[in-house]
């Protein structure tokens, strides 16, 4: 049993399966979000008698929750060890609010910058980059790996005119974690900046965004909390401050300003002039509470223990026949717990509804967000495409997907691993 089991809510909510029983439910779904700590939901609760508006409160509570929020951001900073002095904290809704925020800040109007995304990326990490930049993504190869060799092609194809290599620290699919760091002196060697989506990997491993060589050093880094044990609805741009003292933000109004005529506006610094609006003081609170007990258990105890789940459920799933795996590590490679697969003639979405109604098992099937990487996971050719873009009703190809958070056991992936052989063994008693 897994011995962060207790520290999470909801583990020993019964829910319905089929013939009206009742049974304990399992989230194989902590890619999409992970349920909250019970230490997350205390400190809500706690902070909830002193909650009141912040910033221009004059009274004792609100200060206290103004004092909260501003002090959260240094707390963020250490959690991923960004630059207390130069780096500022950018409070957001979730991480593509978060790079649809960058990629207006870094928005040139210069129609020859280019921005170095990659095969592998969700789409909150391509689309907010069209339409504004030249957009060119960096190849992965056959196993869907990310190919540094093909990013440094692009690098120096594009020389001098790359703004940003934007790149997911894990990927959201196979799980696989890229060299960030690598990745991050290979961008600078040709003078751009570095993007993290840390929306899968800073739930599972430590992010250092300044190791010692300053090459290797991230700009920017954005992640959710609501895939780290905090509720939905806050999230963090981390970058320089330097970044976000240039232009005005897409979006304006209360807090952004410092003073306002009819005829002129002078901005308030970074962050606020970033952040307009009444903001989400109890998301911070919270997102605060999940890195302090993410801290306490520690990044490395957490990862280890991933890494055993993952390792076995991927051991047992490969010796069932007819199962096929689209994420393929060797021993000691880094990769986060993201199993991806499908069932030799079963349809991803029929098996997803086979799991849940009869051994409550939640999983995740389809494209999740990041349809070229799965075309390319699953060989699907562009004329193919072309069909399904003009056949709306057409069921869509995909993959069931896995995803495995600190408090899932061993025992729950058995559950799986058995009813999967079974379905393979008798699909008809399953499938009507
Ligand atoms: N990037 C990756 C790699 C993700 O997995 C997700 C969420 N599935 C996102 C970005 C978007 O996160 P959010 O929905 O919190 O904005």
């Amino acid at each position: 049993q897994s011995n962060y089991r207790h520290l999470v809510v909801g583990t020993e909510t019964k829910i319905p399966i089929k013939n009206g029983q009742f049974i304990s439910a399992i989230n194989f779904d902590n890619a999409a979000s992970t349920p909250p700590f019970v230490s997350v939901m205390e400190e809500i609760n706690n902070f909830s008698k002193m909650y009141s508006s912040i910033h221009r409160g004059t009274g004792y509570k609100s200060k206290l929750s103004s004092q909260l929020f501003e002090d959260a951001r240094s707390i963020i900073l250490k959690f991923v060890n960004a630059d207390p002095h130069n780096d500022t904290v950018i409070y957001v809704k979730n991480t593509t609010e978060a790079i649809n925020k960058l990629s207006y800040r870094l928005w040139d109007g210069n129609k020859k910058s280019v921005i170095l995304s990659t095969w592998m990326e969700h789409h909150s990490n391509d689309l907010p980059w069209r339409n504004k930049f030249q957009v060119d993504y960096v190849q992965t190869d056959s196993l869907g790996k990310l190919s540094l060799e093909n990013l440094e092609y692009k690098l120096n194809k594009h020389k001098g005119n790359v703004k940003l290599v934007t790149v997911t620290g894990a990927s959201n699919v196979t799980g696989y974690v890229n060299p960030i760091h690598k990745i991050a002196e290979l961008a600078h060697r040709y003078q751009a900046k570095i993007l993290v989506d840390g929306a899968q990997l800073v739930p599972h491993n430590a992010v250092n965004m300044k190791p010692k060589n300053p090459l290797q050093h991230i700009d920017y880094l954005v992640f959710s909390a609501h895939k780290m044990y905090a509720p939905f609805g806050i999230g963090v741009l981390i970058g320089p401050q330097e970044t976000f003292t240039r232009g005005i933000s897409e979006f304006v109004g209360g807090g952004t300003a410092e003073t306002v005529t009819h005829d002129w506006v002078v901005w308030e610094n970074p962050p606020h002039k970033e952040e307009a609006g009444s903001p989400n003081v109890m998301g911070v609170v919270a997102l605060v509470a999940a890195i302090k007990t993410l801290t306490a258990l520690g990044m490395r105890n957490i990862d280890h223990y991933e890494n055993e789940l993952t390792n076995y459920a991927n051991t047992k799933l490969s010796s069932i026949p007819g199962i096929t795996l689209y994420s393929h590590t060797a021993q000691g490679e880094p990769r986060i717990g993201v199993i991806p697969f499908n069932i030799k003639g079963i349809d991803h979405e029929q098996v997803a509804t086979i799991l849940s109604n009869e051994a409550g098992i939640a999983v995740r099937t389809g494209c999740f967000c990041t349809q070229p990487y799965i075309q390319q996971l699953l060989s699907i050719s562009p004329k193919q495409m072309e069909f399904y873009k003009n056949n709306e009703k057409a069921p869509r190809p995909g993959v069931v997907r896995l995803s495995f958070g600190l408090y899932n056991d061993f025992s729950e992936i058995n559950v799986l691993t058995h009813l999967l052989e079974r379905i393979i063994k008798h699909p008809k008693t399953y499938i009507n």
